[in-house]
């Protein structure tokens, strides 16, 4: 029987050795970190000897690399897992074999849950394991439905391979370097304490070298990522723990980074330090996502975000002190248990306080396993609706704000794809917003300045003005 491996998101794993040209898919859903993962397991992918598959139908190794934050996940997957199932049949009665891995966050969650509702996956991977995929396809190839859902002791990353520099190049100029993962917060909502561990920081020099090695293929901004990245505390070289700021200072030295981001940040690690560094490091982006989820001291107890209304405004305050042109963005639930009209008026008035550039509000969905899916005094999904509806509707006016107050002004522009149009270009401003222009494809990868001649839906049109750097 024929073996080879797909991903969607173009990544590899361990070679079948009867196949000629194995092949991958990785399919990725959620969060930035969700993308990083499928772009390591593409990685290891590659040095096995696998090569992308294009369409799952292609595929000796499909893996889904699965997130557990949107509602009815669990449920999402199984449908999608029921189809590949047929895929898998189809192939096998022409003679292939196919590899089914879950990977990701709903893997972790569930288990061997999955191999019962869906025998024809062959591997659950939790987000702790995944470098160890080579290893399980070959045990799963003896004997399939093997599940590993462990936090290893040992450092993932320094057991994944280095990602080669055509795959780098294929990726863009801007990359994620994960420096932290996990979170010990453990706010009543959220399932990633549970599916992501504890917190757990990578040193220094490791976060470091990744960075010039994807400077060195040509990416120009790195976002430096972690479920709770502002409470990174990774070693330095004499073994003392370093945080955020520091890891930012250093990384923006290296040559060929142009811009530093961080997301996502928790308002009880905000740093004075990391504050300061908005003012003192020119590369890093003046853009700062942080999450406060609700503007009622009430329901950010029930919560258990561990900071007030107050608190999240002090640090708004002393950020915009030490850098004042700075885009804030943040996350939003309403509807969670409790929440009473006053509740949301109060998330209301801190938005229109706070004037957001970007903003992302959601609706409550209760998490299997969480506190507040136990929780009473649930909301009806009307009024649910309805507060989105308004949350939305307000933010999206910020939005607009924001944007069309750069119109007639100059922004400094990292160019990174070609445009929607002939000729055009596209790349993103410091503040996070999509911009285009009208230029050569030679200029992604550079810095220009560019003058904004208008404010679209969704992007900012301008005029280069200023020669590429
Ligand atoms: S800080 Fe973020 S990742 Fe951690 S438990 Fe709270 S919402 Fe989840």
């Amino acid at each position: 029987m024929s073996e080879s491996i797909v991903l969607e998101n173009a990544c590899g794993i361990a070679s079948p050795a009867r196949d000629k040209d194995p092949r991958a898919f990785i399919k990725s859903f959620g969060c930035q970190m969700n993308v990083y993962d499928a772009e390591r397991m593409g990685d290891l992918a590659a040095e096995a000897g696998y090569r992308e598959a294009r369409r799952v139908e292609d595929a000796d190794l499909i893996v889904l690399n699965t997130c557990h934050i949107r509602e009815r996940a669990s449920e999402k997957i199984f449908s999608e897992l029921g189809k590949l199932r047929e895929l898998k049949e189809e192939r096998r009665q022409a003679g292939r074999r196919t590899m089914l891995v879950v990977a990701g966050c709903v893997a972790q969650a569930e288990g061997a849950e999955i191999l019962r509702r869906q025998p024809a996956v062959d591997i659950v991977v939790g987000p702790q394991s995944y470098h160890r995929l080579p290893e399980l396809l070959r045990e799963a190839r003896a004997r399939p439905g093997v599940v590993d859902t462990d936090f290893p002791a040992e450092d993932k990353f320094s057991r994944l391979p280095a990602a080669p520099f055509d795959a780098i190049r294929r990726r863009g100029v801007a990359a994620f370097v994960t420096v932290q993962e996990g979170c010990d917060k453990f706010c009543s909502f959220c399932v990633v304490p549970y599916t992501r561990g504890a917190e757990v920081s990578r040193p220094v020099a490791a976060v470091l070298d990744e960075t010039a090695r994807l400077a060195g293929a040509g990416v120009r901004e790195v976002t430096l990522l972690g479920q709770n990245v502002n409470a990174y505390h990774g070693l330095d070289g004499e073994g003392q723990a370093t945080g955020l700021a520091a890891l930012i200072r250093a990384a923006a030295l290296t040559p060929g980074i142009r811009r530093v981001r961080y997301t996502t940040s928790h308002p009880g690690d905000m740093s004075e330090d990391l504050i300061q560094a908005h003012r003192d490091v020119p590369a890093l982006a003046p853009y700062l996502h942080l999450p406060v989820q609700s503007g009622s001291d009430a329901v950010l107890k029930s919560m258990n975000r561990r900071h007030r209304v107050a608190d999240y405004l002090d640090i708004v305050a002393r950020v915009r002190a030490a850098r004042s042109d700075i885009a804030l963005s943040s996350d939003f639930i309403v509807g969670y248990p409790g929440e009473t009209d006053a509740d949301f008026d109060q998330t209301l008035a801190l938005v229109r306080g706070v004037g957001f550039a970007s903003a992302y509000a959601f609706k409550y969905s209760a998490r299997p396993g969480t506190p507040a899916a136990e929780m009473s005094g649930r909301i009806d999904e009307p009024t649910k609706a309805r507060r989105l509806a308004a949350l939305q509707e307000l933010i999206e006016d910020q939005r607009q704000t924001f944007n069309r107050a750069m119109v007639g002004g100059r922004l400094e522009v990292l160019f990174e794809k070609p445009g929607r149009r002939e000729g055009q270009v596209g790349g993103r401003s410091p503040f996070m917003q999509a911009v285009f222009a009208e230029g050569p494809k030679s200029l992604i990868g550079a810095l220009a300045e560019v003058e904004i001649v208008a404010a679209e839906p969704h992007s900012l049109r301008g005029r280069i003005v200023s020669p590429a750097s």
